[in-house]
């Protein structure tokens, strides 16, 4: 990006992605930042049965890779580096990337997604990437016929937890309630596979290992009794936050940490949108951050055209 941009948009999941087909087709020049780390959600799916179009299951993999191939062909640049800074006081904006390089744009639309939240233990830092992760489809490989945790209760923790049980001998299934918040139809799934443990009430108060995780110390709300229990790896999988780091005392927050859009998309800084996961209260999925994608291209191209 030697010039100035018509539309930086930064993130290059199903938002971004679908808000540069967006941008291209209404005539602007069009830059998408795409950091590898932490990826795109939709990564860390194998199967994903509710994106239209696909009356099969389409892994996460094939379906961004597709929306990448979109996007390029429609002509948006695709550069694969991290925006570490975002100047969105003045115009044109100012976007500067992990390589040191800085760019300039006229727009900008911030869809980078959400990312784990963590439990907030020091030993989950300690043993990241040797036997704690927040990936299934990424990393259950490595726990073949071995015992792993789940710690959480969404739809996400469901999920993961039938995903490993398909390759480890033994899955604990963590939860701090009583009840699950993931749908029924996935409740109904976890209770019918064999190795599969539910511990409720119960939160991760410790990992301990060597070289790797070895055990951890699971403490139940209600009685206040801790217990250790073996595992060879922790998935945790306690829902995202938004990842609005780059905006940080910028753009007006919602109180739920998202960013405030309007119905486009726009912030509450003229120029700047917001599309996905990082703007969305509700319904975090990829056929909704896809559409916001597009509302946000189309709010970018009309405000370019009151310049
Ligand atoms: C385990 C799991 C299963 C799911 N299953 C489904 C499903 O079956 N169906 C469904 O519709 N949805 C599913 N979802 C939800 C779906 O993946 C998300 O709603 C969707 O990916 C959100 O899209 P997004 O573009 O907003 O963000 P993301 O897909 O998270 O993409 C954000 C992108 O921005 C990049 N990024 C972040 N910060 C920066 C930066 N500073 N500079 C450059 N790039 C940056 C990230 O690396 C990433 O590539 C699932 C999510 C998870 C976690």
């Amino acid at each position: 990006m030697n010039e100035i941009t018509d539309a930086a948009i930064i993130g290059g999941g199903p938002a971004g992605l679908t808000a540069a087909v967006y941008a291209r087709r209404a005539g602007l020049s069009t830059t998408v930042f795409s950091s590898p780390e932490p990826g795109s959600q939709l990564l860390k799916t194998e199967s994903i049965e509710n994106y239209p179009g696909f009356p099969e299951p389409v892994s996460g993999y094939d379906l961004l890779d597709n929306m990448q191939k979109q996007a390029s062909g429609a002509g948006a640049e695709i550069i694969e580096e991290t925006v570490i800074e975002a100047e969105l006081k003045k115009t044109p904006f100012s976007l500067k990337t992990d390589s040191g390089k800085n760019f300039m744009a006229r727009t900008v639309i911030i869809a980078t997604g959400a990312v784990p939240r963590s439990l907030g233990l020091d030993s989950e830092k300690k043993f990241a990437g040797k036997g704690v992760s927040s990936c299934a489809v990424c990393d259950g490989f490595f726990f073949r016929g071995k015992t792993v945790t789940v710690a959480g209760g969404g739809d996400t923790a469901l999920g993961e937890a039938l995903y490993l049980a398909k390759i480890a001998a033994k899955v604990y299934l963590v939860h701090r309630r009583n009840e699950f918040r993931g749908t029924e139809s996935l409740q109904k799934r976890i209770h019918a596979v064999a190795n599969i443990e539910t511990i409720m009430n119960s939160v991760i108060t410790e990992i301990d290992g060597g070289k790797k995780v070895e055990s951890i110390a699971i403490k139940n709300n209600v009685t206040g009794e801790t217990r250790m229990i073996k595992t060879d790896g922790v998935f945790i999988a306690a829902g995202q936050r938004p990842a609005t780091g780059i905006v940080a005392g910028q753009l007006q927050l919602d109180s739920t940490g998202i960013i405030s859009v309007d119905a486009q998309g726009r912030t509450s800084v003229p120029g700047v949108f917001a599309a996905g996961d990082v703007a969305e209260p509700v319904c975090r999925q990829a056929v909704t951050a896809a559409a916001s994608g597009a509302r946000a291209a189309l709010a970018a191209a009309d405000y370019l055209k009151t310049l």
